[in-house]
């Protein structure tokens, strides 16, 4: 079965689904994304889709600052997306992404109020982004994150994405996995795609959102299972880069990357550079957990009946 998208308003063939070259959004990055997972439960056959109201939510709150319009409540992007999912029948870990977008075809920096808005969701089959066990090497970008005197960093705003793609290419031309990057003042924000934690004095320590961090609905998930199964104390400060270089243990994590271990930041081991025993733990139960396999967290799930056509 071909990949179903919803597209235009209805739901068509992924083939069948296009934009125009004048799209506003394909020349000035005026869209709003989200990225989410449906996870598969191989034991009971189902899909998961985690935290999908948080992931619309945050795409609404977008659309808001950027004067996109749309004829759907978050309910209703929930329900067409869990259509979609059924429509495709993966049974497989997948990746949803939804876009908020000008769609008008005008070529020019226009205001952004009175332009056509339109909304898309697809889903590809989706694995690991990164190793999840082989910690990855991290280093600091000579890029610094976008402060919201310039594109709101708190929303995932197109358009704001070729400060992450700049970042990520710096890394990885010059061997690193990642890139982690400072705001203006010097402090950690967060990866080019995910947020970050450092375990230290046995505390979990993430970098405030008002440091330019997007705020993660991980991040959030992480937070609460670190407090409430775990005990641990979960802070957050501002962490100058060389503080990750003393830290016991540091990990990233995003609705892409899961929870993924750093085993060194700028060539400073991390420890012994490999998977810390408070990551390891945090990334067990968070993979049971997004795959509905806990009853207490089932309510962040959204079970789909996938029809099992095209493992
Ligand atoms: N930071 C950035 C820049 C991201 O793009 C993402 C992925 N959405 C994250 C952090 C992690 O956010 P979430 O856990 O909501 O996926």
């Amino acid at each position: 079965m071909p990949p179903v998208v919803f597209h235009k308003g209805k739901f068509m063939p992924l083939a069948d689904a296009s934009v125009g070259i004048m799209t506003h959004a394909l020349h000035y990055g005026t869209a709003v994304f989200e990225g989410i997972r449906g996870n598969w439960n191989a034991e009971d056959e189902h899909t998961y889709i985690f935290r999908m109201r948080e992931h619309y939510d945050r795409l609404l709150a977008g659309c808001k600052v950027m004067r996109i319009r749309l004829p759907y409540s978050a309910q209703e992007l929930c329900d067409i997306t869990t259509q979609m999912v059924e429509k495709c029948g993966y049974a497989q870990d997948i990746y949803i992404r939804p876009i908020a977008y000008k769609s008008e075809e005008r070529v020019a920096i226009l205001n952004l109020d009175p332009l056509a808005s339109s909304f898309s969701v697809l889903a590809i089959p989706f694995g690991a982004y990164m190793d999840l066990e082989a910690a990855a090497r991290c280093c600091t970008s000579s890029w610094r994150r976008m402060e919201d005197t310039m594109i709101p960093p708190y929303l995932k705003i197109s358009g704001l994405y070729v400060n992450s793609i700049l970042a990520k290419t710096e890394a990885v031309l010059a061997g690193f996995d990642e890139a982690i990057l400072l705001n203006q003042h010097g402090y950690v924000s967060e990866g080019t795609g995910e947020n970050l934690f450092m375990y230290r004095g046995g505390k979990l320590i993430t970098p405030p959102v008002e440091d330019n961090a997007l705020p993660g609905i991980t991040r959030n998930t992480v937070s609460d299972i670190a407090r409430n199964e775990f005990g641990l104390q979960v802070v957050e400060r501002h962490i100058p880069r060389s503080e990750l270089y003393l830290a016991d243990e540091v990990f990233l994590t995003g609705t892409a990357a899961h929870l993924t271990p750093v085993g060194s930041v700028d060539n400073h081991l991390i420890s012994d550079g490999n998977m810390g025993p408070i990551t390891r733990q945090l990334q067990t139960m968070y993979f049971d957990m997004v795959r509905g396999k806990v009853p207490k967290y089932i309510h962040w799930c959204t079970q789909v009946a996938t029809k099992l056509v095209s493992a």
